[in-house]
């Protein structure tokens, strides 16, 4: 996969896009953590991109800028944890200490990064523990995690491996719930069909509200 930065303008305005170039059919954009992503198929002229990028431009401004980072941090700052926003309180302190919307901690960053990914780590290991006593099927043998830019999650169903964004911490927890539920699923159903769905709404019967609440 080939992928580069663009800026394309179009009168006073100025878009900055990222573009990639992949085996597919047709011409897709999406917009994602307030990036604009344009995947084209190999061989498809930037003219023609940029021409169908001039058509949504206002559209395409405008949800850029909707894009509410889920982390400013510095003293009385912020973080979207579990999709509650809580206020950052720097402390001369070692431990990070959690209550309610108030989040202490020491002012170092790494440090939070650390604390972050052992929140996510947890959760994630217990919902797939409590998946696991359910269906057989769900036992995995690796659980991995990365800072995905285009999905929540991914399984590959022969190694029994699945893998989670790291930016999942970010999400309320029935949206990491259902993330959780289709990457298990994948052990059993490895496509996106009938019966895969049919096998997610068992353990997630609000899963169509929620498959559109995950915002990347
Ligand atoms: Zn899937």
């Amino acid at each position: 996969m080939i992928k580069e930065k663009r800026i394309f303008k179009k009168e006073n305005q100025e878009l900055i896009y990222s573009l990639e170039y992949k085996s597919m059919k047709h011409l897709r954009v999406k917009v994602k953590q307030g990036e604009v992503i344009v995947s084209a198929p190999y061989g498809c002229p930037v003219q023609y991109i940029e021409s169908f990028l001039a058509q949504h431009m206002d559209t395409l401004i405008q949800q850029t800028q909707h894009y509410e980072y889920p982390v400013d941090y510095k003293d009385g700052g912020y973080i979207d944890l579990w999709g509650i926003r809580r206020t950052l309180h720097f402390k001369n302190q070692r431990e990070i200490i959690l209550k309610d919307q108030d989040l202490y901690l020491p002012d170092q960053l790494h440090r939070l990064q650390r604390w972050l990914f052992i929140q996510l780590r947890d959760e994630i290991e217990r919902l797939i523990q409590i998946y696991q006593r359910q269906e057989p099927h769900f036992s995995v043998e690796k659980i991995d995690f990365k800072a995905y830019q285009g999905c929540w999650g991914k399984c590959y169903p022969r190694q029994k491996k699945v893998i989670f964004n790291t930016s999942l911490v970010y999400q309320k927890k029935d949206f990491v719930n259902y993330v959780v539920v289709h990457e298990l699923c994948h052990l059993i159903h490895p496509d996106h069909s009938a019966a895969f769905y049919q096998e997610v709404a068992k353990y997630c019967p609000d899963y169509h509200r929620l498959r559109k609440e995950g915002k990347l």
